[in-house]
């Protein structure tokens, strides 16, 4: 299946992607793990991106872009995937749409998963503290929800004017949220 998941940052994506990649047999994607593993390496790219990061905003398109067709190139995404963190604009909404057209392998279906504000910023709070995430603290968490807000959840209208997309209720225990949006790709690919 391929797959794209949609979200606030803090929603839960990730969290959710790693059992969806287990249950599908499906390709993990995200992209700000592909850009945090450039920033790591030091490469060209990761040093061009890395203060963008840390200040809440977002890599330039062509750049992500770039990054992940790299990625989709790779012989595990045959089977299918989910991409996590991408598309986080409308212009990647549409590279994406050209990209996949091209290559004959267009998505299935696009979740959303709906967290609210208060609980965003608690849950980023934690990993912050857990997992040191630089643009985690507080103050660039309200940076990152407000680009989400402003670029991002346009992405979602575009997506359910194409039928693609299903919105689940991302506030729960982990694997009750999982159980959600399995079901609800089920009742898709049956459809
Ligand atoms: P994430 O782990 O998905 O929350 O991404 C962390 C950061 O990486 C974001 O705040 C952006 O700075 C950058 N990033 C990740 N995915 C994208 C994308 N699709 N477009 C632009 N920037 C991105």
């Amino acid at each position: 299946m391929r797959i794209v998941l949609l979200g606030a940052p803090g929603s839960g994506k990730g969290t959710q992607a790693k059992r969806l990649k287990v249950e599908l047999g499906v390709a993990h994607i995200s992209t700000g793990d592909l850009l945090r593993a450039a920033v790591k390496a030091g490469t060209p790219l990761g040093v061009k991106a890395k203060a963008v990061m840390e200040a809440g905003q977002l890599v330039s398109d062509d750049i992500v872009l770039g990054l992940l067709e790299e990625r989709l190139a790779e012989p595990d995404t045959k089977s299918g995937f989910i991409l996590d963190g991408y598309p986080r604009n409308l212009a990647q909404a549409n590279a994406l749409d050209a990209l996949l057209t091209r290559v004959g392998q267009p998505l299935e279906a696009v979740v959303k998963l709906n967290v609210p504000d208060a609980a965003i910023v608690k849950r980023c709070e934690t990993r912050f503290e857990q997992e040191h995430r630089a643009d985690d603290n507080p103050e660039t968490v309200r940076k990152r929800l407000a680009v989400y807000a402003e670029q991002t959840a346009p992405v979602a209208d575009f997506y359910a004017q194409r039928g693609l997309l299903t919105e689940i209720d991302g506030v729960g225990a982990i694997e009750a949220i999982g159980d959600r949006v399995l079901a609800a790709l089920r009742s898709r690919t049956r459809a």
